[in-house]
């Protein structure tokens, strides 16, 4: 079985994360933080892209909670269709809309507990956005987190909430901010799952990843 990195190693990784990319933010498009949190619930089991696609017409006509609890399920399910679950994720953002008006008059909690108490607002969302918004040093677990963080050697976790307790533990204080974010960047652009690019990872003397795929596939030949 592959080890898991030392501590000196986890500081040379982020380090370099952090010179390549020392201000990583999230890739969802949201005028303010309300805004930001329905796009952190519709992304659920949807890409960022699909999510800023549907989101802008969406946020042109309730950008407050008041004014997506007048715009109701009904409605909100029309401007993001496109996404998975729609049905659901318009009821749940009508009902933490109302909710966030009636028990917290408005304004979204800085609360883990809280924010978990709303409708559709799971431990990664809540996280995610408390990162986000707010700058904490939270780590939540996606798949591009799980998946990065199990190949590096980082832990070797079954689950995300496994794959949170260890990261917290072994990710430094001074990086912890923007670990979530460096993590899921390198998920998505280059350690992808079906074939990390490893060939050009700027962490691949540092990855305890057993099947490295050091060479970019050959592109297939012409039969013409
Ligand atoms: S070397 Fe490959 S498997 Fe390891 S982190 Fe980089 S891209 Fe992912």
């Amino acid at each position: 079985m592959p080890r898991l990195l030392k501590k000196p190693e986890i500081a040379t990784l982020f380090e370099r994360f952090a010179a390549l990319e020392p201000h990583p933010v999230t890739e969802l498009k949201a005028p303010n933080d309300f805004c930001l949190l329905v796009a952190v619930v519709l992304s659920a089991q949807a890409t960022d892209v699909g999510v800023n696609k549907a989101t802008p017409a969406l946020f042109a006509v309730a950008d407050t909670p008041q004014k997506m609890a007048a715009l109701g399920a009904e409605n909100i399910a029309e401007y993001i269709k496109t996404l998975n679950f729609f049905p659901t994720k318009a009821k749940n953002v009508a009902a933490l809309s109302e909710q966030l008006v009636a028990r917290f008059g408005g304004v979204i909690p800085e609360d883990p507990e809280a924010l978990e108490s709303l409708p559709g607002v799971g431990r990664k969302t809540a996280r995610v956005w408390l990162n986000c918004a707010r700058g904490w040093p939270v780590i939540a677990v996606d798949t591009h987190v799980f998946r990065v963080a199990n190949r590096l050697g980082l832990c070797r976790t079954k689950n995300p909430d496994d794959t949170q307790a260890a990261l917290e533990k072994a990710v430094p204080a001074s990086f912890k901010v923007h670990a979530h974010h460096w993590l899921i960047l390198h998920g998505r652009y280059v350690c992808k799952a079906r074939q990390p690019e490893c060939w050009r990872c700027p962490v691949v003397e540092l990855c305890q990843y057993a099947k490295k795929a050091m060479e970019p596939p050959k592109p297939r030949k012409s039969r013409l």
